[in-house]
């Protein structure tokens, strides 16, 4: 385990088990509709390249970048720094996201792709925390791998100010590794 890390909430084989079964349930309710999965970066990425592959039917890839969160914080101003390519227009949209936390950043994305005219869209999230939702959003997850507890975690694509993004595992910071 990392030196900074302070516990593992879950390991690669629960994330990998729990993405199959996403998967399984993606197919049912998307297999026949080649559907559009959103990656929302930089968090989601090695969410998205897992997940996506879990998905045994046609679909394509599209790639938004936002930002709002500094350090540890959730900063509530959205932005969007890269957008998607593709014409959105008709097509079912799933986005792929590592985390809900306040439901702001996803609040944001989910109305800025409606307004392209998608078909549908539905919200994929490897893990939920239900306690961080700010007052006022009642934003929830279509799909949830993981419900889990008011902690800042790192791993598995998500990072504290860019470092542990490439630890395979989600787990939970040392206090003392916050610079
Ligand atoms: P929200 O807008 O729901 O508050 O925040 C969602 C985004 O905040 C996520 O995409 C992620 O980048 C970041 N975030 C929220 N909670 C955590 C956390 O515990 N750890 C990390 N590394 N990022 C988080
Ligand atoms: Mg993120």
């Amino acid at each position: 385990m990392h030196k900074d890390i302070q516990q593992v909430l879950l390991s690669e084989e629960q994330i990998r088990d729990r993405i199959q079964q996403l998967g399984q349930e993606l197919l049912r309710d998307y297999g026949d509709k080649n559907p559009v999965f959103v990656c929302i970066l930089k968090g989601a990425v090695v969410f998205y390249a897992d997940m996506i592959r879990a998905f045994d039917a046609h679909c394509e890839m599209e790639f938004i970048q936002i930002s709002s969160y500094q350090g540890t914080q959730s900063t509530g101003n959205v932005m969007i720094r890269q957008d998607v390519r593709k014409d959105l227009q008709g097509r079912h949209v799933v986005i792929l996201e590592d985390i809900l936390d306040t439901g702001r950043s996803l609040a944001y994305v989910c109305e800025h792709l409606r307004s392209k005219g998608v078909a549908s869209l539905k919200i994929c999230t490897l893990l939920d925390k239900p306690e961080g939702r700010a007052p006022g959003v009642t934003l929830e997850a279509d799909y949830v791998g993981f419900h889990i507890p008011n902690a800042f975690v790192v791993g598995y694509g998500l990072d504290y100010d860019e470092y542990y993004r490439n630890l395979p595992y989600v787990g939970i910071l040392k206090p003392e590794a916050y610079a």
